[in-house]
């Protein structure tokens, strides 16, 4: 053997050793998806060795592996010449393989970014395809912690603090949302506004705090009673406004009649008081009249003051009055 030679084989020799020790997956599999090539990574990873995998089908050896998409994604890179690219954002990983860190970094496996190239033989033709797997498990896993850190706080941006229920702001955009969606469906749908009756008495009598104490509970009767697919807002002070989605007047009416009847019963203790008190409420029904969600809004009110003035602890339905 010449030194030509020898330079060569040492060559070689450096490059599996290179590809062997490298900090990401190598995968070599030819047009059969038969592993030609598994290196350390791969065999660390999975805990099978490249002898046990050597010349078998990819696919018969990993039958977890998303075989249709797979096949048709390494046929592309035979046929095309040209790489191909698989973030974690589409598909989180390529091979179920353990994070290194499941209880600090919160991943219950590794997120893995995959790249397919095509391997070139002497002869010019692309009968191989390399298929490198990056560990992105810290990326993705600090990209989904600000994701879920930014809901929470939209969450909260939505939320009155006193009675999670929606505040006023986003109700309001629920409100002017479920307006455009009946122009759309033609869906009905009602809203219930309602008022504490007299509850300057209650803060004047009892003080702030105690009030705080009712507008909660109220709150609270309010979600109990409505369902998952309603929207349920603090307007004010002691003002709600409840967007009954996909529910006529008339049961609009049984659903407000209802509340009026639980909060009449409802007692509050604070201190070594029991405090009771009512609400009046106003009804409208989502109808082609109305021009905008302002004006359904307005209708519920008028209802509303229409309760107060029939003496309180009272529900009326807009142009329903006798
Ligand atoms: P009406 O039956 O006509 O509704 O009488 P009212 O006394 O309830 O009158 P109104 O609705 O105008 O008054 C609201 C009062 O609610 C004014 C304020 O003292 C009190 N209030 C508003 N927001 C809060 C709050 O967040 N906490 C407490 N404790 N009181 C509030
Ligand atoms: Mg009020
Ligand atoms: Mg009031």
């Amino acid at each position: 053997m010449n030194s030509q030679n020898f330079q060569e084989i040492d060559e070689l020799h450096w490059t599996l050793g290179l590809i062997q020790n490298l900090e990401v997956g190598l995968v070599v599999v030819d047009r059969a998806g038969l592993i030609k090539l598994w290196n350390g990574f791969m065999e660390n990873h999975s805990g099978i060795s490249a002898v046990k995998l050597t010349e078998h089908s990819i696919f018969a050896k990993f039958p977890e592996l998303p075989c249709r998409w797979l096949k048709q994604k390494l046929e592309s890179v035979f046929l095309l010449r040209n790489p191909a690219y698989i973030s974690w954002e589409q598909r989180p990983y390529l091979f179920h393989f353990k994070s290194n860190r499941p209880i600090t970094g919160g991943a219950p496996f590794m997120y893995q970014n995959v790249t397919l190239i095509p391997l070139t033989s002497p002869t010019g033709e692309v009968d191989h395809v390399g298929i490198l797997i990056y560990d992105v498990t810290d990326t993705a896993t600090g990209q989904i912690e600000l994701q879920q850190a930014n809901d929470q706080l939209k969450a909260l941006s939505r939320e009155d603090r006193l009675t999670g229920l929606n505040n006023r702001g986003y109700w309001e955009e629920c409100l002017n949302q479920e307006f455009e969606r009946f122009n759309r469906s033609q869906e009905v749908s009602s809203l219930v506004m309602f008022d504490i009756d007299h509850f300057k008495r209650v803060n004047d009598t009892y003080g702030h705090q105690a009030g705080d104490e009712i507008i909660r509970a109220v709150a609270q009767a309010l979600k109990d009673q409505a369902r998952k697919t309603d929207f349920l807002g603090r307007y004010g002070g002691e003002e709600f406004g409840a967007i009954l989605t996909g529910t006529n007047g008339e049961n609009a009416m049984i659903f407000a009649e209802r509340l009026r009847s639980r909060i009449e019963s409802l007692v509050v203790p604070y201190a070594e008081h029991q405090l009771k008190v009512t609400i009046s409420l106003g009804v409208s029904e989502l109808n082609y009249e109305q021009q905008t969600p302002t004006q359904w809004l307005e209708e519920a009110d008028q209802a509303l003051y229409k309760s107060k003035q029939s003496g309180r602890n009272w529900v009326s339905l807009f142009g329903d009055y006798n």
